[in-house]
């Protein structure tokens, strides 16, 4: 009858979708409004340096999901890769995240484990349970360490006090009380060697997957398929009637060099009086590959206008009452499930929004089949 099932956007989320329902013989056809499949993961190779740039800033694959370790693995090789981060504050160079030797350099020690431990402890506040970025930090890491390398970074990066938001953004990140200097804890990290969008690419390679680049779904053809999985913005699929779920978005400032500018992949840059948050060197994202030039980002944030690429979703309690109205709206809508970072509004890594559109693969397969409503969401947005 219908045209078989649609992915609206060519990420990770309507990749792995189509490539579940294609293994199980559905046929699907997969749009993208860009010309490059993986959405803001996308990876190209420059002309000039031949370094693989990230074309909308860093991505670190690194997850404790062994099932999407393989996944990933089966699709691309991937080289192994730490993702070690620096910070310059007032003139200094200082180890991500906080780790012993970021607070001996920092308080001009030489303390071992136990006693930076009770040191820290006499800087923290006494706060029960934390609900704020600033109330998190400040009894995670006390007022010194939060005014270094949190507070003007935050602000930066999210335009507001970080009393205003949300603890669970801060404990993304460990505090750790010895010189392990890894960024993420997770047991599997590594790079795809060809790139993201190669990766990409290779799972939407099937011959029952259709790709279709630089086209856009008007969200009124929903009945002509026979369920749409839409990763696009939740707000947009609804034509922002109810007004736009609020986002950060990235801008990037490329300069070029020779030579290695500044000797790892990722500098932060907290201090309130430098504009940017941090700068990328993309070549170090590639440690096995050597390039004589280098590309570089400075990267900036700001609020997300119309024409410009959503990043964050903000999520404070404005954001999450609109956001509240459309998933109310999407509760009356049939034939489509919401997915990913965009359809369900959430600052999601990569290997979950791959754990979730498997899991939402396999729901929608089984409901298929037994003739139940299939997800609406991949994953609840509230
Ligand atoms: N953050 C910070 N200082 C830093 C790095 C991160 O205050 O040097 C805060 C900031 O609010 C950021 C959050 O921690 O949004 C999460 O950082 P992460 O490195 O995970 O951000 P991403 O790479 O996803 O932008």
């Amino acid at each position: 009858m219908a045209n078989g099932y649609l992915m609206v956007g060519a990420g990770f989320s309507g990749a792995v979708v189509a490539r579940h329902l294609a293994d199980a013989g559905l046929p699907c056809t997969v749009v993208d409004s860009r010309s490059h499949v993986a959405g803001n993961c996308h990876t190209a190779r420059d002309a000039d340096t031949g370094v693989m740039v990230h074309t909308y800033g860093p991505h670190i694959f690194h997850t404790a999901d062994d099932e999407v370790w393989d996944y990933v693995r089966r699709h691309a090789t991937f080289h192994p890769y730490k993702n070690r981060v620096k910070s310059t504050h007032a003139g200094q160079v200082y180890t991500l995240p906080v780790n012993l030797h970021t607070m001996n350099q920092f308080f001009r020690t030489a303390l071992r484990p136990e006693e930076m431990r009770a040191h820290v402890a006499t800087l923290t506040a006494d706060i029960p349970e934390p609900r704020s970025f600033e109330d998190q930090a400040l009894a995670f890491v006390g007022p010194e360490l939060y005014a270094a390398f949190f507070k003007g970074y935050t602000e930066k990066q999210w335009g507001t006090s970080p009393a205003n938001l949300p603890a669970s953004i801060l404990k993304r990140l460990p505090l750790r009380f010895n010189y392990d200097d890894n960024y993420f804890a997770h047991p599997h990290q590594g790079m795809p060697r060809d790139g993201y969008t190669e990766l990409v690419a290779n799972i939407l390679d099937h011959p029952l997957i259709t790709v279709k680049l630089e086209t856009t779904f008007d969200p009124a053809d929903t009945g002509s398929w026979d369920h749409v999985f839409w990763s696009g913005p939740l707000d947009g699929f609804f034509g922002y009637a109810l007004g736009r779920l609020g986002y950060r978005t990235l801008d990037f400032e490329e300069f070029r060099a020779v030579g290695d500018w500044q000797g790892c992949a990722v500098m932060n840059h907290p201090d309130p009086d430098v504009t940017f948050t941090r700068i990328t060197e993309h070549k170090h994202f590639a440690p096995w590959e050597t390039h004589e030039k280098s590309v570089l980002y400075r990267e900036y944030a700001r609020a997300c206008g119309p024409e410009d690429t959503p990043y964050y979703p903000i999520r404070l309690v404005e954001e999450k009452a609109l956001l509240a109205d459309y998933v109310a709206r999407a509760r009356q809508t049939e034939g489509v499930t919401f997915m990913g970072r965009l359809g369900t509004y959430r600052y999601l890594d990569m290997d979950v929004t791959i754990r979730e559109a498997l899991d939402t693969a396999r729901a929608f397969l089984a409901a298929h089949q037994s003739g139940d409503t299939p997800p609406l969401f991949s994953q609840a947005p509230l």
